[in-house]
């Protein structure tokens, strides 16, 4: 028979191994010493329990779920770096593939360039930076100063327009939406036009209510302007949501290449294009669109590069995991999955308007497959806030409530996303959710301004 041993501590935490049962987690100093791989797993694990669950995240627009196969190609291609393009050069041939069947879905009329972001932010950065090179260069041959660029764009646009405004030195102007427009068109640009315009950037797919902005008007507005003031203004079209929604549900509405000043399109890989986080592009019409200054060659890597980005090292999978998603879906399968998407926004959307308590915002349009909503008619007991409070504080649902943005701000609503994450039965319990929400906030009455503070989930782009 064993005899019993008195295990000294180390041993037993080698036998029962959970060292973080008892003791707080490496916070703020570097540790000193490390711990085992087990132990490390639980830690972050444990921590991560606590975590959102991105499958009831109706805030994001970016991708939740993708098929098993394309995650085997994710993980299975970590440890490629996708700026290595000598020693990685079918990662880099890849990419350029995803760039002309982007090219050729926006209707490019012939050979064109671009490239892969880490997202719509980055693509922006750097098409609004081709924008500002291509200006100073037009400026330039007239011996004209250069020294004051301006950006025109609506106030539904998404905070990496003024962010690159302010980081790069161009001055915004944007227009102020209206209490009951919440994009903008022609006439609210045309007063914001001059020679130190480096272009228009219009939203196709908004944050904040899923709709476009009047790309075609705009359009229209610039061609009238290049005809009457010699002013030749590019149109650049943030399509980070709707790139990836119009062609497929509203293939013959215009946005695109088809439209003439429109010289550069970003798109998000990481929210309808369906791909995990990390993944955007940035397309120009003609390679001529794209200035060449911008341009880097280098020859660390053995073989002489030519780059264009912001970052220099990323990860290859999420190109790899693009071109899985164009080879594996097609224009079809895109077409069904959008369809089905917006099928279930609809239903969403009817169930909302038929329990009475919400009206539903611009579904008659074409939007995005989700749901903006807000309380109809006069409540005084709750908002938009405490609902989506309550609805977290009870099923975990994250759908956020938020301001439009000024002049709109008076109006304050909801938006839940449709994703591939949401099937139809949890359409109908999300919104038995909502209704019991709203039953438990009719008896309690709305949240205190500090629960309110809490529930202030941003809009989660
Ligand atoms: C999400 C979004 C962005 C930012 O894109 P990321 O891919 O998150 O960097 C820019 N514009 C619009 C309209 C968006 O929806």
């Amino acid at each position: 028979m064993q005899s019993m041993t008195k295990l000294n501590e180390a041993e037993a935490v080698a036998l029962f191994g959970n060292r973080f049962l008892t003791e707080m987690a490496p916070s703020t100093a570097f540790p000193e010493s490390g711990m085992r791989p087990l132990d490390a797993l639980r830690l972050v694990g444990a921590e991560l329990t606590m975590e959102g669950d991105p499958q009831r995240n109706l805030a994001t627009f970016v991708t939740t779920w993708m098929e098993p196969e394309a995650q085997r190609i994710i993980a299975e291609n970590l440890h490629r770096n996708f700026i290595d393009h000598a020693e990685y050069p079918i990662s880099a041939e890849i990419e350029q593939r995803c760039v002309r069947m982007l090219a050729d879905l926006f209707n490019a009329p012939g050979e064109t360039t671009g490239c892969r972001t880490q997202g719509s932010s980055e693509a922006i950065m750097l098409g609004a930076l081709s924008l500002k090179w291509k200006w100073k260069e037009r400026r330039q041959a007239e011996k004209l100063s250069a020294d004051r660029p301006n950006l025109v764009f609506g106030g539904d646009v998404h905070v990496v327009w003024e962010k690159f405004c302010r980081y790069f030195d161009v001055e915004p102007r944007i227009v102020p939406l209206s209490e009951n427009k919440y994009t903008i068109g022609p006439e609210d640009v045309a007063p914001h036009l001059d020679e130190n315009t480096i272009g228009v950037a219009a939203v196709l797919g908004t944050t904040f209510t899923g709709h476009m902005d009047d790309i075609v008007g705009i359009n229209e507005l610039l061609l009238e302007v290049k005809k009457q003031r010699g002013l030749d203004i590019p149109l650049h079209v943030d399509g980070a949501s709707g790139g990836f929604v119009w062609p497929f549900l509203y293939p013959d509405s215009k946005w695109d290449f088809r439209l003439e000043q429109v010289r550069s399109i970003n798109v998000s890989g990481h929210k309808y294009g369906l791909v995990y986080p990390g993944i955007g592009w940035l397309i120009f019409r003609e390679t001529a669109d794209l200035a060449k200054d911008l341009v880097f060659y280098e020859n660390y890597l053995g073989k002489t590069d030519a780059t264009f980005t912001l970052n220099f090292s990323t990860g290859a999978a999420m190109v790899l995991a693009q071109y899985y998603n164009f080879v594996r879906l097609g224009r079809a399968g895109y077409t069904y999955v959008m369809s089905q998407l917006q099928e279930n926004a609809r239903a969403l959307a009817t169930n909302l308007r038929e329990s009475g308590r919400f009206e539903v915002i611009g579904d008659e349009l074409e939007q995005l497959p989700l749901v903006a909503f807000r309380l109809a008619g006069k409540n005084n007991a709750y908002d938009e806030s405490d609902i989506a409070w309550q609805l977290s504080a009870e099923r975990g649902w994250m759908v956020p409530a938020y301001t439009l943005p000024p002049n709109a701000d008076k109006v304050k609503i909801m938006r839940a996303l449709v994703k591939e994450t949401m099937n139809r039965e949890q359409v109908e319990r999300l919104t038995q959710d909502i209704a019991d929400a709203c039953k438990t906030l009719d008896h309690k009455g709305g949240a205190t301004q500090t629960e309110r503070e809490k529930a202030k989930t941003g809009t989660g782009y």
